[in-house]
């Protein structure tokens, strides 16, 4: 198994990629901190995993807030004698549309839960993971991080600030033996995605044949997808990948 007797926390489990790679992780025997402001949805996790024969516990968490970031991975660090991978997954994707119409209020909210929420989750893990003496953290960047997603300019904004402060971070805790990857998904059928879809005009079943049309392997991707990448990079079998963001996204940013 690739994470056995591994510590690790996963942000935005509580449905989607993070509940997709809880799942993973537990399956390749980690014990998982299961970790989101979305109680019900979190403990329905941990239930799943559990029901699978893993190990998780629930903790409920806001990314945009420090110190609760701080004592959810210390607990995790304390019980488990050390914490080993982190997936700063949590993120939001609205509002979508012309920038001209965002709110200073939606920007803030967008910049606080996947920028700050990351920053808040490295910040917090690195002096952990030096007691541990090295780990893995994984962020939840996306194809918006270097490509132009149409109305959605400050996600875009997020996203690319997940990336390359993904690289400078590795760069700084790789002698620590600490690795910092990032993953980059591609549409993936999630509720975000369904989110946005519903916000669109038009027959829903046409919009979502429409966007499958983009992707060279022309499906979205299934969390399942993503997860098994983020896995990938957790575990030892990319000993020697750091600073990487790696796109997950059926062929979506190769034409
Ligand atoms: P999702 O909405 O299913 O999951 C996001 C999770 O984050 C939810 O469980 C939500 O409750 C949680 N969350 C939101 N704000 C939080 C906060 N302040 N603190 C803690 N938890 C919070 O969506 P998803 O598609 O699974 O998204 C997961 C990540 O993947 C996000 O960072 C998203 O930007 C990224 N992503 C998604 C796609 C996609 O197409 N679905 C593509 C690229 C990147």
């Amino acid at each position: 198994m690739r994470l056995e007797d591994k510590t690790a926390v996963v942000t935005g489990a509580a449905g989607g990629i993070g509940r997709a790679t809880a799942r993973r992780f537990a399956e390749e025997g980690a014990t998982v901190g299961v970790a989101d402001v979305d109680d019900e949805g979190g403990r329905e996790t941990v239930d799943i995993v559990v029901d699978e024969g893993g190990d998780a516990e629930f903790q409920h968490l806001d990314v945009t807030d420090y110190d609760a970031f701080e004592s959810t991975l210390r607990a995790a660090h304390d019980a488990f004698d050390g914490l080993d991978v982190l997936h700063n997954n949590a993120g939001i994707m609205g509002p979508v549309g012309p920038l001209e119409e965002t709110t200073l209020a939606e920007r803030d909210q967008l910049i606080d839960i996947n920028v700050k929420g990351v920053w808040n989750g490295c910040r917090a893990a690195v002096p952990l993971m030096k007691a541990t003496d090295g780990g893995a953290i994984v962020n939840t960047s996306s194809v918006s991080g270097f490509v132009a997603s149409p109305d959605a300019t400050t996600y875009c904004l997020t996203k690319a600030a997940v990336l390359n402060f993904t690289r400078a971070v590795a760069h700084e805790v790789g002698p620590a033996g600490i690795r910092v990857n990032a993953v980059c998904p591609g549409m993936t059928k999630t509720s975000m995605i369904e989110t946005f879809y519903d916000g669109l005009e038009g027959d829903p079943a046409e919009i979502r044949a429409r966007f499958a049309e983009d992707f060279s392997l022309e499906r979205l991707g299934e969390p399942e997808e993503i997860a098994n990448c983020v896995t990938f990079l957790a575990s030892d079998e990319a000993s020697w990948v750091t600073g990487h963001g790696l796109v997950v996204d059926g062929g979506f940013t190769i034409h």
